[in-house]
């Protein structure tokens, strides 16, 4: 492709791009394909000879698109979302242009030292104390995973590093029975077992029963393992609950444990003064992660991990091959020293662009808007005698279960199972489920780019007709 070809074509992609977002509500916003639809029409074997663009852009269309989930739509409702903007495509543009790979300070100085300014805004835009210092990692799950290996270096003196799990007595990890899974998976591959992560159980609000967790540790104490790291969750997958950072904090502080913080999607709440109670106790923290590839408008992937003692991280990490070896080492951040792989993304552009286009203040406006929807909707809900609410809404996400009069706790289970698949087979809303106390419960995320109350209230509608009809 020359460059004018590609000029042309890319100018017909931003077009097709600016169409999907003015017509994004016009797709079913769950993909309404069946297992293997897309794979019987792809060709068995690619092509021998070129083909034009637009033959790629007619099977665009024909082929993909019906096997896309719309998360950019207003009406996505599910899980958490992985939010979107114009500023952060535009940026995503650039940096697929420049193609840099970012490894180390040399291989793009100003994609390092971008990183290392916008990491500090990031910082103090959500309240973490000064002394932190921050990355952009590619999930949260990679963030926890190098919280926890460098948790794992710390408790047994960089021998584990060294000679292999097994060097020294029993680790082990504690999180609540709502942590997100990214920890379970964490502790299989850091090599400490899941047999020694304990789930300390919650409250009835849904965050950590601190009481249960100081119980557990000096018990483990006891038997001579060694307490190893501990997670709190600012904003709990199922419910949003947020763990009592302070009183887990001290009981870090006391038994010397690690204590690392999942914010991944709530984080993005810290933004807004009102919400900087959650992270009452910040002091105690060693390393935090959000994402503001959830809710702050920022392509996936672009999670942020910040760490008290960079030091400790990079002691775990650092490795120094010939090849890597640089003149500048020790003045710069090499960032492939701070997480797991060793080549990076541009990923700051997009942070720089999206905090500069919103502004600090049209980044609050927006994020106190879904949180007043989840409100309003949580009432709403509430007025209705066949609904409940069915865990505190404390953010963005609202829990709640339709209950009609006269059924058995199985029936009430299996009528709002059938209630989630008919709304999402509308293809009009999407949402997804938990399970709370063993009921099954549908959820509904009031966090996407462009969702207004005329969304919610639209949705909420389409429940309570869909419901009427079971
Ligand atoms: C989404 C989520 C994660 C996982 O995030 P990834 O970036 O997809 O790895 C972890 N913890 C919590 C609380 C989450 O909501």
């Amino acid at each position: 492709m020359t460059a004018d070809e590609f000029r042309k074509h890319a100018h017909e992609v931003v077009e097709w791009m600016a169409r999907y977002m003015e017509n994004v509500e016009s797709y079913p916003v769950k993909s309404q394909v069946r297992p293997g639809e897309i794979l019987e029409r792809i060709p068995p074997v690619p092509p021998a000879q070129p083909e034009p663009f637009s033959a790629f852009m007619k099977d665009l269309d024909e082929i993909i698109m019906p096997g896309i989930t719309h998360w950019q739509s207003p009406n996505f409702f599910a899980y958490f979302p992985a939010n979107t903007s114009p500023p952060s495509i535009l940026a995503e543009m650039i940096i697929s242009t420049l193609g840099a790979q970012c490894m180390i300070w040399e291989t793009s100085p100003a994609a390092a030292e971008l990183e290392e300014k916008i990491m500090i805004w990031l910082r103090d835009l959500i309240g973490l104390p000064a002394e932190f210092e921050g990355v952009i990692q590619d999930t949260a799950s990679t963030a926890t995973l190098a919280a926890l290996i460098t948790a794992r270096e710390k408790a047994s003196g960089f021998r584990i590093n060294e000679e292999g799990a097994g060097s020294t007595a029993r680790l082990r990890v504690y999180c609540s029975e709502q942590t997100h899974s990214s920890v379970e998976k964490a502790v299989k591959i850091s090599g400490i077992g899941r047999n020694n992560l304990v789930k300390i159980p919650v409250k009835p609000d849904f965050s950590m029963d601190e009481e249960k967790l100081e119980k557990a540790v000096s018990e483990d104490m006891e038997k001579g393992f060694i307490p190893c790291c501990a997670f709190a969750t600012i904003g709990t997958t199922g419910t949003t609950a947020v763990d009592p950072l302070r009183a887990i904090g001290e009981i870090c502080s006391r038994y010397d444990i690690w204590l690392h913080v999942d914010a991944a999607m709530g984080g993005t709440a810290l933004i807004l003064p009102e919400f900087q109670w959650m992270l009452d106790g910040r002091e105690y923290i060693d390393s935090f992660v959000f994402n503001p590839h959830k809710w702050m408008f920022t392509n996936f992937d672009c999670s942020a991990f910040f760490i008290k003692h960079p030091s400790l991280l990079l002691k775990t990490f650092e490795i120094l091959p010939e090849y890597l070896k640089t003149r500048t080492r020790g003045l710069v951040n090499d960032y492939r020293d701070w997480g797991i792989p060793m080549g990076r993304r541009f990923r700051a552009l997009k942070l720089w662009s999206v905090i500069r286009m919103y502004g600090v203040e049209g980044l609050r406006e927006k994020i106190r808007r879904h949180i007043e929807f989840a409100a309003e909707l949580a009432e709403m809900i509430a007025r209705e005698p066949d609904f409940e609410v069915a865990a505190p809404v404390v953010m963005n996400v609202v829990c709640f279960r339709y209950r009609p009069a006269g059924k058995s706790a199985g029936e009430i289970n299996g009528i709002n199972e059938t209630l989630n698949h008919r709304l999402n087979d509308t293809g009009k809303i999407y949402l997804t489920h938990t399970v709370i106390n063993g009921h099954y419960t549908l959820r509904m995320v009031t966090g996407q780019t462009n969702v207004t109350m005329n969304h919610v209230r639209k949705a909420w509608e389409l429940i309570k007709t869909t419901a009427a009809q079971l």
